[in-house]
């Protein structure tokens, strides 16, 4: 049964606000008129983004023994893309309007009118999505090189290195964080799709025979892992892609969708495909990429499955994940419930006042939890506005240092969801904290 909700709750725009007011996201050159459809992360954004990939690397690389990490250049050598079709097929049908000279993609619109203004269109030709520049001084053909369309071939092409310095054995994968950059015709719908933007991409190498089962669970791993940090569940679905979608080589595809403020959208996208890759740049390298099984004493090219996410959409959808309103006295509460781990800042210390005694001994405990969590400090205006502004950034708990605590050397604790507060003593403030907060 398909989710009878498609329709979400909550417009773009609140999110947007939000993310410029409190620094997650600002337009990039903003002061110069903005680049389009690029994005910077704020103080707030690059915590929050950094929490992302830490939970990546550690569910998918760290804990598990059949998989190591690598970090390649983003530059590559340009036969890759030769070798990954690339070169010849990341293309999509370009159309100009002959009127307002707004571009489309082809594929993308009804009839054929301009949707912008009903002005003729020009004829599509195809416009490859990869990015061009040179390497060294000389502006010729021959020193061109592409900004990588994806992370995958980072790790194909040092498939044998790994191989030859870990002495894994199937099926084991390799994982890779980074930035890819695609030409994109219409990026849009905030972080959605840019035109530069940041993959977490699994190239996981299995023997021909035993993908199916091992990309069923690949998919369960990948599905369970947004849950585990806290996404709801009736925003997710799984879609497996039809026959028709599939790339040539591709046996199949499931992508993990979100229920975001324009529907539902492709967060990572899950594929088997099969012995293409290696087999691609075998043929085009001219090494002999083939696995040797000593259990059957054969060589082959091991299949692979393909779990590969954008970083900036998963923030986009933990943050409409997380944003909630809700009535209070002063009119309407916007908290963010973001789990302890994606949280941007996991704890804020707010003095009652900024007497001298209780600056002291907040600044004190400052100092202590900062040595293991991103901390805030927070002094301004009243204690029911700081704990308003850190509920709007997702601050999990917040250290409320009063009066009393010269008397007491207690604090009290208190919960961004329940509102609940208890009362610690500071020399046990670390460990309640840390049992409230889990890993992170
Ligand atoms: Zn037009």
């Amino acid at each position: 049964m398909e989710a009878a909700r498609s329709k979400p709750k909550l417009d773009m725009e609140k999110i947007v606000s939000l993310c410029k007011r409190r620094g997650f996201v600002f337009q990039s050159s903003e002061i110069y008129g903005g680049l389009a459809s690029v994005w910077d992360y704020g103080p707030l954004g690059v915590e929050m983004k950094r929490n992302i990939r830490d939970a990546w690397w550690r569910a998918n690389i760290r804990q598990r023994d059949d998989m190591v990490g690598i970090e390649a250049g983003i530059l590559m050598h340009p036969q890759v893309w030769v070798a990954s079709g690339h070169v010849a097929t990341f293309a999509d049908p370009l159309v100009d309007c002959k009127v307002c000279r707004q571009r489309f993609r082809a594929d993308q619109i009804p009839g054929d009118r301009c949707p912008n203004c009903g002005g003729e269109l020009t004829a599509a030709r195809m416009f490859n999505l990869m990015f061009k520049t040179f390497m060294g001084p000389v502006e010729e053909d021959a020193s061109v090189v592409y900004l990588r369309p994806e992370t995958a071939q980072g790790m194909f092409v040092n498939f044998l290195n790994v191989l030859n310095s870990t002495r894994k054995k199937l099926p084991f994968g390799i994982g890779q964080v980074g930035r890819s950059f695609r030409n994109e015709i219409t990026p849009g719908n905030f972080i959605f799709r840019t035109r530069e933007f940041e993959q977490m991409e699994i190239e996981y190498f299995v023997k021909p025979g035993t993908d199916e089962p091992l990309h069923e669970r690949w998919i369960e791993d990948r599905f369970n892992w947004y849950l585990d940090l806290g996404m709801k569940s009736d925003n997710l679905r799984l879609r497996p892609h039809s026959v028709d979608e599939l790339a040539h080589y591709a046996k199949a595809c499931t992508d993990i969708e979100y229920l975001f403020p324009m529907g539902w959208s492709e967060l990572e996208g899950i594929a088997n495909r099969a012995d293409y890759d290696l087999q691609q740049h075998s043929k085009h390298s001219g090494k002999d990429l083939t696995y040797f099984d000593e259990e059957s004493s054969t060589h082959f090219f091991p299949y692979v499955i393909e779990p590969a996410g954008g970083v900036d959409r998963m923030l986009l959808a933990f943050l409409v994940d997380a944003y909630d309103e809700e009535p209070d006295k002063e009119g309407i509460r916007v908290v963010l419930r973001l789990h302890p781990s994606l949280a941007p800042v996991k704890v804020a210390v707010l003095p009652l006042s900024r007497k001298d005694p209780l600056i002291a001994v907040a600044k004190d405990i400052l100092g202590n939890l900062r040595k293991t969590w991103s901390v805030q400090y927070d002094d301004a205006q009243s204690i029911g506005k700081r704990y308003r502004r850190q509920d709007e950034i997702g601050t999990p708990l917040c250290v409320t240092v009063d009066f009393e605590t010269l008397n007491d050397n207690a604090v009290t604790i208190r919960d961004r969801d329940t509102m609940g507060q208890a009362r610690i003593a500071i020399s046990d403030l670390v460990p309640a904290l840390s049992q409230r907060l889990g890993v992170c």
